[in-house]
């Protein structure tokens, strides 16, 4: 049954218009769903109760329910959802200093096939729904609510790539970005992609306030094919003119990441060429250490010589941060927890 997270505010009024209901209906009902956090349709008392019913027909609130957690030394929480269907899907949720991040999934497995990757170990089985993913915010917000925290931020950066389901995903930045929604603000928002570059053009056109963080990995196409398939059909040129294009129209400032893996992608002349691909862009690069997958032979690079590639790239005049790990102690890289569960294999 869907979930009526689904619903941005427009598409609620023209569901309520159909059960012949005055529009202001709607804000009620969000302030129900999104402030108030009610735990079913039920408590919705100021509506009428043949409304509620109605609603009740058509709708379910909750489309998951939670399969197993990871907690790590460091507070970071890996959950691991099933949705109605019997697939599953993940969020993570990590505490920095500036607040609370949950990183959502956005698809079931992943079509993009980057070889280093655990999302891509398991095909894409379909999209989630914009109302889905809302889902995975509101479980976790519902229980941060009982230690008055609070999701800050929303990083679209779980299973799946979110511009392989365009128009779910933007819907639900929408619902979450809403006033009447949870009010995360837009800046708060991150999408990040493989570089499909119809999608990144869209995009910019819509010219949402929302963060763009692009997977770079690789700064040549010789090399980012073998990591990213997606190269094959979005090599670089074109990518890195769509992205100069967004960032210019929209005064943007992108996140370029790169995972830094040991002996592929680390070496100075690989630096040195990133930093001339990037040099002059409004943008910087997020260095990330990389979460050991066991299945594909990739390792992490050492913190020195991670320090010592932020250097080049600061040197070359380009601005870098390097990612702190989070969730040594547990599979919290995209597609691990999930993986392991499908395959059979979790050892808990
Ligand atoms: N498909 C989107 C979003 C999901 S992946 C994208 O490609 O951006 C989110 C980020 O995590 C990407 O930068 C991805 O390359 C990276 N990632 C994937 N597996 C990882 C791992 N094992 N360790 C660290 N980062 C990983």
């Amino acid at each position: 049954m869907q979930t009526i997270y689904d619903l941005n505010l427009k598409m609620l009024e023209e569901v309520l218009a159909e059960y012949g209901q005055k529009p202001y209906r709607a804000k009620q009902i969000y302030h129900w769903l999104y402030q108030k956090r009610c735990s079913s349709l039920d408590e919705m008392s100021d509506l009428p109760a043949a409304l509620i019913d109605r609603l009740k027909e058509n709708y379910c609130l909750d489309p998951l329910k939670e399969l197993t957690r990871q907690v790590a030394k460091d507070g970071t929480t890996k959950y691991l959802f099933a949705m109605q269907d019997g697939s599953s899907v993940e969020a993570v949720l990590m505490h920095f200093h500036f607040g609370d991040s949950l990183c959502v999934s956005s698809q079931i497995g992943c079509n993009m096939g980057c070889s280093f990757c655990a999302s891509g170990l398991l095909k894409k089985q379909r999209d989630l729904t914009a109302g889905e993913m809302a889902a995975e915010v509101m479980y976790v917000q519902k229980e941060l609510d009982a230690v008055q925290g609070r999701v800050d931020n929303i990083v679209i950066m779980g299973t799946g790539e979110p511009f392989d389901n365009y128009d779910n995903v933007m819907r639900f930045c929408e619902i979450v970005n809403s006033d009447h929604g949870l009010a995360i603000g837009a800046r708060h928002i991150t999408i990040s992609t493989c570089g499909i570059v119809p999608a990144i053009n869209a995009f910019a056109k819509g010219h949402y306030q929302y963060n763009l963080a692009v997977s770079l990995h690789a700064p040549n196409d010789e090399l980012r094919a073998k990591l990213m398939p997606v190269d094959h059909a979005y090599p670089l040129d074109r990518l890195m003119d769509a992205l100069k294009k967004y960032s210019e129209d929209n005064h943007r400032r992108l996140t370029f990441e790169y995972i830094l893996l040991h002996d592929v992608n680390d070496t100075d002349e690989h630096a040195v060429q990133l930093a001339d691909l990037i040099r002059g862009m409004n943008a910087y690069v997020n260095l990330i250490p990389y979460n050991e997958v066991d299945e594909n032979g990739y390792h992490t690079t050492n913190e020195k010589k991670a320090l010592h590639f932020y250097d080049i790239l600061m040197k070359h005049g380009v601005k870098a941060t390097l990612r702190s790990k989070h969730g040594e102690d547990i599979d919290a890289a995209c597609g691990q927890l999930r993986a392991k569960h499908e395959m059979g294999s979790q050892t808990e």
